[in-house]
């Protein structure tokens, strides 16, 4: 049997590779900006004139970081950049109008951010934490109570609204970089099965018959052993070997003699029941077994593949030719030393090459 494909991921992660990587942070790189021109606005209707000019250079610093994304791989630069402006621009905002109106919250919700870096130091987020909590600390002190704000709103509604645009904002910065982490973390998670797997394949598949490999086949004999002494039931080994196979390769070249391999193995993979196995045990040579089966079960399956390998026309270059194989048959029983079983198929594979090829042997 080859072996099945892994089943696929429901979500393809792989669609969120590179391009679109890249795309995730240019929408939080415009929404960063669209954000800064919504308090731009409202700033300059408010006449709040810090804050104005403060949002005019975060306007063209996001322009800029925009610019930048599509045109350079500075990414953590980039986050580390943006992260700053926010700092500044929260600390700004609690100088300008005070501490109640929301604008410590960036500061604490940015503190996890560092830590969904791809950084090369572990302690590299604990020292970016440190800087945001220090400065929550600091203008607590110096700014916590509403005598100390440059600027203040008789309106409590005007108030309430920034508090909360501000507390909305900073979770939705949050919610918007954990995002992009979890999925980058799934897409490595994802990348790591598929690499694992098809390291696993690439272990135990021949690459040419996309059959078993002999090593793979090996560990599956030794498991239908250990399960026949479990069971008390018989199995069947039988061993082919394709007949005068270095002719077909003298006559029609390595290239059709592959063919034929591949042709040959696609047979066998076809004609073993469900439950068996069949391996490329060597050149030209295949085994398959069948767990569950006695010599009369193997024979007729034997028997099954020799007529189709033997009634198959291969071609190549313009030539039609055909071959055969030679396939020995031993049924295994529950004690058995299966290295026995291999060794008795073996030589009644070798009985039927010195009686004339084409045929299958079993006792
Ligand atoms: P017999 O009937 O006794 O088995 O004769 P034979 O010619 O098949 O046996 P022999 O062992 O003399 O030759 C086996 C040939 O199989 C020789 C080798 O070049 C060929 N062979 C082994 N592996 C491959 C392969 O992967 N591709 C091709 N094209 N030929 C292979
Ligand atoms: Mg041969
Ligand atoms: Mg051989």
């Amino acid at each position: 049997m080859t072996v099945k494909s892994h089943k696929k991921n429901n979500i393809n992660f792989m669609r969120f590779e590179k391009t679109s990587e890249r795309r995730a942070y240019a929408i939080g790189g415009a929404a960063l900006l669209l954000g800064h021109i919504f308090y731009l606005i409202m700033f300059g209707i408010l006449g709040v004139r810090p804050m104005m000019y403060f949002n005019i250079f975060s306007v063209a610093f996001y322009t800029v970081m925009l610019v930048l994304l599509f045109r350079t791989g500075l990414r953590k630069g980039l986050v580390m950049a943006s992260l700053a402006e926010i700092v500044l621009h929260s600390c700004l905002g609690i100088i300008t109008l005070g501490w109640n109106m929301g604008f410590a919250m960036f500061l604490l919700f940015i503190m996890p951010i560092p830590f969904y870096m791809p950084l090369k130091r572990l302690l590299t987020p604990y020292l970016c934490t440190l800087v945001p909590l220090t400065l929550f600390i600091v203008m607590r002190a110096k700014y916590g109570r509403l005598d100390t704000a440059m600027y203040t709103f008789r309106d409590s509604t005007l108030n309430d609204m920034i508090y909360f645009i501000n507390t909305a904002l900073g979770a939705l910065i949050l919610l918007y970089f954990s995002s992009i982490y979890m999925i980058s973390r799934e897409v490595m998670q994802f990348k790591l099965t598929s690499k694992n797997e098809s390291l696993q394949k690439l272990a135990t598949i021949d690459p040419l018959t996309r059959l078993f490999n002999r090593r793979a086949m090996g560990e599956y004999l030794k498991l239908i052993q250990h399960n026949s002494e479990r069971t008390g039931k018989s199995y069947t080994v039988c061993l082919g070997d394709i007949d005068d196979f270095k002719q077909v390769n003298d006559s029609y070249g390595h290239g059709a003699g592959d063919d034929a391999l591949k042709q040959s193995a696609d047979i066998i993979s076809r004609s073993v029941p469900a439950e068996g196995y069949a391996a490329r045990w060597g050149g030209e040579e295949f085994l398959f077994v069948i767990p569950n089966s006695d010599v009369r079960d193997g024979r007729e399956c034997a028997e099954k593949i020799r007529r189709a390998i033997a009634d198959r026309t291969f071609r190549s270059g313009g030539r039609q030719f055909g071959i055969t194989i030679t396939i020995g048959v031993a049924e295994g029983k529950a004690g058995d030393d299966i290295e026995k079983i291999i060794s008795l198929a073996d030589k009644r594979l070798y009985a039927g090459k010195s009686s004339g090829k084409n045929r299958v042997i079993n006792s």
